[in-house]
């Protein structure tokens, strides 16, 4: 059996056993440690605005009354269906508060997907951002019997099925006015092992599954991260990331753990103007972040004259020089030392600015990071500490450290999380984050949760001779795309062959790109009938691919089937091959089913002219 890998830290194990039970008492200890220490800061009407811990506290207790005035039990789910803003940490809080557990629904999730989540998980009570999130649940009203009131955030209510988030906050006011206990009553009840949150991961055929995630769970998740101490008091978040992903979830519970404050926009678009303002000191992004920042900055020096462009290049190897020898616990020489302090004057303080100037590091996750992206952050100053988990997994099990790097992987373990390898390289964890199982479904979790409690991750990896793993290939039929968002070819590839009577073959790919794109291959027989009917009669099938009637004819059917996935889902390109796959050539096996790894490599340049 292979090694099995711990974390190499000496780290006080009471601050894992010794953790909260439960996310209520997370909460409130932080409350009675610091109160009137700044907690989240949000945006309205242009301007940021502060919450300390204390007025956290009481606007997510009136909240959790709101809810338990509405009828909601304990143990019943409550989902979340909206982007990144202060209400959603609020309502997620006073879920748990009310000794309920949260449901999270990403905004782009389809209809069809949201409603499936809602009946699977047996919500009772939603929280819908807006007039669009409202206008998908009124889609499927009829499927959705359990759910018992929608709370709006933004936009009028109706007043029938839905109400108003004050409305919420004033029943829950007058229920603390009669009962002040009526919420800590709850709390109270709130055991470890309780059900803190379902979160809704891809299936490889289509349906997704609920991870059931335990209070323990993300309280451990919470307390190791805080362990290896890379993070304190004093530094500053900025939160931009969907919470309705684990990775958003644990930047809700850090700064619950150690304390610190946390700025709040869920827009993309936001993140660079925002940082200059908010001067955060650290935030956790997807690789696909990464690369537009690093991409918006070299493409603005490529556009600059030589000399610019020079003196960059220049400064950005002396800083990743520096960067090297630091990693390596080398001295830096007394000439590399003036060369950089000039290199840091003229160039990188000023790209270190463009970000607020005072970021310590950045965390990746979800997907991989380009090392040479990693790279480049480093040499201008801003580390990248990439990490690896799951949902299944409460978030990261394994980090890089700042003093302890090695570009290209994912790092240590984190504090009470085991490693190792079965024998076909997949990656085997273990520890207090992992699963309970998914919601309602035993099979799916007997395939990947031993009674031993090794959770099978789908990814193959290997460990280097310091035991830094390294994600290698995956063995699950999953990709995720460089925004962090889980694509399932397969169920995409049928979904498509259902739908458009005319291709003979789709490959889905985009693994670690930032949209998904397919190789189409036509049906010889249904597309020369089509243009028998189109006076192409004469053209041959390779004449047809090239054909642009019948580029038009499939693109049609790819919206059809674009407007049914979620966005993130979506195909956004596609390139007709001017023959079909074949047995013979190895693109297809014996009983037809698509190798999409060969027809990958082989069509590997038209591939990637869809992303040029
Ligand atoms: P999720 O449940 O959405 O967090 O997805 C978990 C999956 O994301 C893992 O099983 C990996 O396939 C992938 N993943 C997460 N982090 C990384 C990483 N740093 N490098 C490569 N793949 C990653």
């Amino acid at each position: 059996m292979a090694a099995t890998f711990h974390s190499g830290e000496r780290i006080d194990p009471s601050i894992i056993e010794g953790r909260a039970p439960h996310i209520a008492r997370l909460l409130l200890d932080r409350v009675q440690a610091t109160p009137a220490a700044e907690a989240f800061r949000y945006r309205a009407d242009g301007d940021w605005i502060s919450l300390d811990w204390q007025q956290t506290a009481d606007a997510v207790e009136r909240l959790a009354a709101g809810l338990i005035a509405l009828g909601v039990r304990p143990g019943q789910r409550v989902a979340l269906a909206s982007g990144t803003r202060i209400e959603w940490i609020l309502a997620d809080l006073a879920i748990l508060m009310a000794g309920a557990a949260t449901t999270t629904v990403y905004p782009t999730t389809h209809a069809e997907e949201m409603a499936y989540i809602l009946a699977d998980s047996g919500s009772v009570v939603v929280f819908a951002e807006d007039h669009d999130q409202l206008a998908k649940l009124h889609l499927h009203r009829n499927s959705l019997p359990a759910v018992t009131t929608v709370i709006l955030l933004d936009g009028t209510a109706d007043g029938d099925w839905v109400i108003g988030l004050d409305e919420v906050r004033e029943l829950g006011a007058v229920l603390l006015r009669q009962r002040p206990g009526a919420v800590m009553e709850r709390v109270a009840g709130i055991q470890a092992q309780d059900l803190a949150t379902l979160i809704y991961t891809s299936g490889t055929t289509g349906r997704p599954k609920g991870v059931r995630l335990r209070h323990s769970a993300l309280t451990y998740e919470a307390a190791t991260v805080a362990a290896v101490g890379e993070l304190s008091a004093a530094d500053l978040q900025y939160l931009w990331l969907p919470l309705a992903h684990v990775f958003g979830n644990l930047l809700i519970m850090l700064p619950l753990q150690i304390g610190f404050a946390t700025a709040v926009d869920g827009s993309i678009e936001n993140i660079m103007p925002n940082l200059a303002v908010v001067r955060p000191t650290w935030m956790g992004a997807v690789p696909r972040i990464f690369e537009k920042v690093y991409a918006g900055v070299t493409g603005a020096i490529a556009a600059e004259g030589w000399a610019k462009r020079q003196l960059f290049g220049w400064a950005v190897r002396v800083g990743g020089h520096v960067a090297r020898v630091r990693r390596n616990g080398q001295d830096v020489s007394s000439v590399l030392a003036g060369q950089y302090a000039i290199a840091d004057r003229l160039v990188l303080s000023k790209v270190r600015a463009r970000f607020g100037g005072r970021l310590r590091f950045l965390s990746s996750g979800s997907a991989p990071l380009d090392p040479k992206i990693a790279e480049w952050f480093a040499a201008i100053g801003i580390p990248v500490l990439e990490g690896y988990g799951l949902t299944e997994t409460s978030a990261a099990s394994l980090c890089n450290r700042l003093d302890r790097y090695v570009f290209g992987t994912v790092g240590t373990p984190f504090p009470g999380t085991e490693v190792r390898l079965a024998e076909d390289g997949e990656i085997l964890l273990r520890g207090p984050g992992v699963m309970e199982g998914y919601h309602n479904q035993p099979e799916a979790t007997a395939a990947v949760l031993g009674p031993d409690g090794w959770l099978a991750t789908g990814d193959i990896g290997e460990f280097d001779e310091h035991g830094y793993l390294r994600i290698t290939d995956r063995k699950k039929d999953l990709f995720k795309t460089s925004g962090g968002k889980y694509v399932a070819p397969a169920a995409v590839e049928s979904a498509f062959r259902a739908l458009c009577p005319y291709i003979g073959n789709i490959a889905v790919f985009g693994a670690g790109r930032n949209y998904a794109t397919a190789l189409i291959t036509l049906d010889r027989d249904a597309i020369t009938r089509w243009a028998a009917e189109h006076e192409l009669a004469d053209r041959s099938y390779a004449e047809l691919a090239r054909q642009p009637e019948v580029r038009e004819l499939v693109q049609g059917y790819l919206d059809l089937l674009n407007e049914r996935l979620n966005r993130w889902e979506t195909v956004k390109r596609f390139v007709l091959l001017d023959r079909e796959f074949t047995i013979a050539d190895g693109e297809l096996t014996p009983s037809l089913k698509l190798r999409r790894r060969v027809v990958g490599e082989r069509h590997a340049e038209l591939i990637d002219a869809m992303y040029a």
